[in-house]
């Protein structure tokens, strides 16, 4: 039986998970999980890069972003969940890591200027945040991963770190793998008010959303602004809500929608009840399995200390021949 391949991604916990990450990046993991050992880490030091200020939240988010991760289908038995800051190799290989790595390749990081720029309330010239894709190059190659599953515009940071890794390998003998970017497909889906999907925004359906917070939210979607009236055809192509269809519903209700929408059949209310239920529907499993886990506390307080030590004994195996290679 040939081995399977590894792979490593991680997520900062910021917040309650929202669609958009179910459908940018979870749901992709949760397939993921029968093809690849997978190795899936919350990343609150990365958190830290941006929202040093206040860490009082920190801990909470990782919790929850657990919880969010296991109702959403990710398994301790599939996979190695743990989180990044109870494996403390990462900052010894990110220090090693960073005396290796030149601060102009840092410096032309796409999303470093973007985020200089989009953040520009938050006082972003720090060491921490200039330097966090040496951190996610420890982070990957510390499990010395085949590949990282990503987003078309997380491309440059896999490559950022394939460089690191070549870099290291140079210097003192090869140790790491350059890892692969695995280009995921993502679905398109959008917030309540059509902008990207964001807690910041206030436009985001959560995992953890009752029933009637999805009712409540789905009712107040933005649809075919060009739309005004029920009598007013409409284009499924420009709407939101047709979006959410085709994740959510059947192919026939989707078709059925998309002819009445554009033959004005069909008025945006209706169609957005109607997608209401399908979402909820789709989602009770994820509700199901929050219940289970938020009811049994202690289950989910193990699954992070041996997910923990799965990975740390992986890291702490890295390091001794990182050591061993820089004779250190
Ligand atoms: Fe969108 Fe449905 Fe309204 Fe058409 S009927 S514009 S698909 S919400």
């Amino acid at each position: 039986m040939s081995k399977k391949k590894r792979i490593l991604s991680g997520m900062r916990p910021t917040g309650p998970l929202h669609l958009g990450n179910l459908q940018g990046a979870l749901a992709n993991w949760v397939t993921m999980q029968d093809d690849y050992e997978c190795f899936f880490f919350i990343a609150d030091w990365h958190a830290l890069t941006t929202d040093y200020e206040n860490t009082d939240s920190v801990s909470d988010y990782v919790k929850n972003v657990m919880l969010d991760w296991l109702s959403a289908g990710l398994s301790p038995e599939k996979s190695t969940l743990f989180v990044q800051s109870h494996i403390k190799e990462h900052a010894e290989l990110f220090l090693l890591l960073s005396m290796i790595t030149p601060v102009p390749w840092l410096e032309r990081n796409p999303t470093y200027k973007d985020q200089i720029v989009q953040l520009n309330n938050k006082d972003l010239s720090t060491f921490g945040f200039l330097g966090y894709p040496v951190l996610q190059a420890a982070d990957i190659i510390m499990y010395k991963a085949d590949g990282v599953p990503v987003g078309m515009d997380q491309i440059p940071h896999v490559e950022l770190t394939r460089e690191i890794a070549r870099r290291f390998n140079h210097f003192y003998g090869k140790v790491f793998p350059e890892p692969d970017a695995i280009l995921t497909k993502t679905s398109k889906i959008l917030g309540l008010d059509r902008r990207k999907m964001s807690k910041s925004y206030n436009n985001a359906i959560f995992l953890s959303d009752t029933v009637e917070d999805i009712a409540a939210k789905v009712s107040q979607m933005i649809t075919d602004p060009q739309r005004a009236r029920k009598s007013d055809p409409g284009n499924p192509d420009v709407c939101n809500v047709f979006d959410f269809h085709n994740l959510y519903s059947s192919p026939e209700t989707v078709a059925e929608i998309n002819e009445q929408c554009r033959a004005a059949q069909i008025g945006c209310v209706e169609c957005k009840k109607i997608m209401g239920q399908h979402l909820i529907s789709a989602l009770e499993p994820v509700r199901e399995k929050r219940k289970y886990y938020e009811d049994n506390p202690k289950l989910v307080a193990d699954i992070i200390v041996t997910g923990g030590s799965k990975a740390r004994s992986v890291a702490q195996q890295t390091m001794e021949e990182v050591r061993s290679a820089m004779k250190i």
